[in-house]
């Protein structure tokens, strides 16, 4: 069995201020850097789905199967995927496809991928690919909880698999669960036990905020609780997935998707049904309580005051993992002002100050503007001298619960302080989802009472277990964390755009 693998990463916030070009995938971004053919397979022993698959499948079909690894490509959230990147990358698989004939394919995709062209980035490349490799061959692909999982996606894979945690820290088992359905897949097509699988899908009829959709809280945790129960009690039940959905891609069909797949066509209906209304039955829990910058900070200087334990507040509207550019100053200046001491803050991404830094040397002061380049009302760079505590090469290997032994490089960083008051500078974009991004530049998170983490649910998966309590701050910033606040354009009519909110009049036409 020749089975060709490819991964083609990106989440794309069609709102945000930046693009996904070539060089973002070749460079990574908090992903594996772009691989191909055989260094493909290296990323077996990563925490992402291709990982899982390649350690699945090995196991499962022994040396029945013959890898064809094409291309691993992925990239921080962003705007849309250029066309040209896209073109590269898809062409690059469909091509493969169409070369090597294979029995069998798997994707480690996303899902909410938008590109200049194609509003649905993961729908095109599956059509072509499915054009490319004929009806007979199977289709699977791995997904992302933030899928905005589409028609045309359901209808060209044979199965599509996603996440069932956030943080994410299941993508490998995610990719292990598409080797079992690819292998299951191959059995039936060649004679196995001879029963096709049926699909059942449903849409909600409100997005979640990123905020909500954690699985360490209710109501996710008890939703995938349930996911679990029924895939697995149910007779006829061979995959369900549930993704609430990317809610910041302004397309008909962004939003949560309830899908499955069985052996028998009454029992999937059944499953998908159930799970979908338990999930409409808890809209109300699905909304999140936002504190102001200045509101956040307080009370994390309250409740450190008698915790041993750091109070971590998200600065969640510049989450780099959702296309923020990393670099507001909301959060910083709220620091600053309420006198905050043994407080950290990271990354704030300024290439400018870190050179500055870098020039002047450690234990000099430097007066620089910090940040604040988002051009969004209410933020501006952070004019103060600072004094250089340390220099950092910006290189880390991650080993927190998420994307665990990944090697990190940010390019070069520093630690900056003021007052009491430290703030971890980079080159690069990267989410704050490990603790050694701060160990990178010397500040020990454990020992601090307030961290502040440019991220909106990652962070939780490293953080939480040494936290005193987690917050949720709407600084000022590009990600506008509830999905009622974005100017939607292409949104279907009567979607409701947050939990118990208004419901969209309709797609705005083009003059
Ligand atoms: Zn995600």
């Amino acid at each position: 069995m020749r089975i060709l693998l490819a991964g083609f990463q990106h989440e794309t916030n069609t709102f945000a201020p930046s693009k996904a070009h070539y060089d973002n995938f070749v460079r990574g971004e908090g992903f594996p850097a772009m691989v191909r053919g055989v260094d493909v397979l290296a990323l077996r022993e990563v925490n992402i789905p291709a990982g899982g698959f390649l350690r699945a499948i090995g196991e499962l079909m022994r040396n029945e199967a013959e890898l064809l690894p094409v291309i691993w490509a992925g990239a921080s959230p962003s705007a849309h995927v250029a066309t040209d990147a896209f073109e590269r990358i898809a062409g690059e698989i469909v091509d493969a496809a169409r070369a090597h004939r294979p029995d069998a394919i798997y994707l480690d995709l996303h899902g909410a991928m938008v590109t200049d062209e194609h509003d649905d980035g993961e729908g095109e490349l599956l059509a072509r690919l499915r054009a490319a490799a004929g009806a007979g061959v199977p289709i699977v692909a791995s997904l992302d909880l933030h899928a905005n999982v589409t028609q045309r996606m359901l209808e060209s894979a044979d199965a599509l698999v996603a996440y069932r945690t956030y943080p994410h820290v299941d993508m490998a088992d995610t990719g292990a669960r598409a080797a079992r359905l690819l292998q299951r897949l191959l059995m039936d097509r060649n004679g196995g036990n001879g029963r096709p699988l049926h699909r059942a899908a449903r849409r909600l009829p409100f997005l979640i905020p990123i905020n909500g959709q954690c699985t360490f809280l209710e109501p996710a945790r008890g939703i995938y609780a349930l996911l679990d129960e029924l895939e697995r009690e149910l007779d006829g039940v061979v995959s369900l997935s549930f993704t609430p959905g990317f809610p910041a891609a302004d397309f008909a069909e962004c939003g949560g998707v309830v899908w499955g797949y069985g052996d028998d066509a009454a029992r999937i209906e059944q499953a998908v049904a159930a799970l979908t209304e338990a999930v409409v039955a808890r809209e109300a829990d699905w909304a999140v309580p936002f504190l102001t910058p200045g509101e956040a900070v307080q009370e994390a200087m309250r409740l450190s005051q008698q915790a041993s334990r750091p109070v971590v507040i998200a600065d969640t509207q510049d989450n780099p993992g959702a296309g923020g550019d990393s670099n507001t100053t909301g959060m910083l200046r709220a620091l600053v002002r309420a006198g905050a001491t043994e407080a950290a803050m990271g990354l704030i991404v300024d290439p400018e100050a870190v050179r500055a830094a870098h020039a002047a040397g450690v234990g000099r002061d430097i007066t620089i503007a910090l940040g604040g380049q988002s051009g969004v009302p209410g933020d501006a760079p952070f004019e103060a001298t600072f004094r250089v505590a340390q220099l950092s090469d910006g290189r880390c290997r991650f080993d927190g619960p998420m994307m665990n032994g990944m090697d990190v490089d940010v390019g070069p960083a520093a630690r900056l302080t003021i007052g009491g008051v430290q703030v971890v500078v980079s080159t690069g974009k990267a989410q704050m989802l490990d603790r050694n991004l701060y160990r990178m530049a010397g500040v020990e998170p454990e020992r601090m009472k307030i961290l502040v983490n440019k991220s909106s649910v990652h962070f939780r998966a490293d953080f939480q277990p040494i936290a005193e309590a987690v917050l949720v701050a709407k600084a000022p910033g590009p990600l506008l964390a509830d999905p009622a606040d974005l100017p939607w354009k292409k949104l279907p009519a009567g979607l409701r755009l947050r939990p118990l909110g208004p419901a969209f009049e309709g797609p705005v036409t083009q003059r």
